[in-house]
């Protein structure tokens, strides 16, 4: 398993661990299952292209896309700092980082899903553990309405979709009322 694998199964690991809980227009609970789905591919960069430019460029043409690269420590200005998403698309990982454990290619992951840095794996120490304060992070983002159901505000920048599986959403009113679920554990 690669550094991008490896950093993309954490997440997809939470699948199924945390439903999004609203009210309907009745008040009656609803419960959706929240599912990671992320993908990676390898991309192989063409003469005279660099790793980073080939990898951006893919990114940058696919409309989900995001890059996640392995670069060497001079690529970094500090040495504290393990890895960078740069516009919550182009994430770098630091030569010596790659293993899964070390928790850094999780946390740029996690920054290309829109989630801040914080505690756990979004802090700056060794870990893994994505908490459900990071799922309602990446789950905030939910904007839609009946035009656009698998709307998200993160950002302006293309990247992974939240959607939305649910033939009970039909008017404004009930979209208002979805956007305001909260993240529950699934037990
Ligand atoms: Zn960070």
């Amino acid at each position: 398993m690669n550094s991008a694998q490896g950093a993309t199964k954490l997440w997809n690991d939470m699948s199924g661990k945390y439903n999004y809980v609203y009210k309907d227009a009745n008040g009656n609970k609803v419960s959706l299952k929240v599912n990671f789905q992320l993908t990676t591919s390898e991309v192989t960069p063409e003469k005279n292209q660099s790793t980073r430019q080939a990898v951006e460029k893919a990114a940058q043409n696919d409309p989900e896309g995001n890059s996640y690269r392995i670069a060497p420590d001079s690529s970094f200005d500090s040495e504290t700092v393990m890895g960078v998403t740069a516009i919550g698309k182009y994430a770098r990982v630091r030569n010596g980082q790659e293993d899964v454990n070390t928790g850094t290619g999780g946390h740029e992951v996690g920054h290309t899903l829109g989630v801040g840095d914080g505690n756990n794996i979004m802090g700056g120490q060794e870990s893994t553990t994505i908490t459900p304060s990071h799922i309602s992070e990446v789950l905030n983002a939910i904007d839609s309405t009946p035009e656009n159901p698998n709307q998200s505000t993160t950002t302006s920048n293309p990247r992974a979709t939240i959607q939305i599986e649910n033939n009970k959403l039909k008017t404004d009113k009930e979209y208002e009322n979805f956007r305001k679920g909260k993240v529950k554990s699934a037990d």
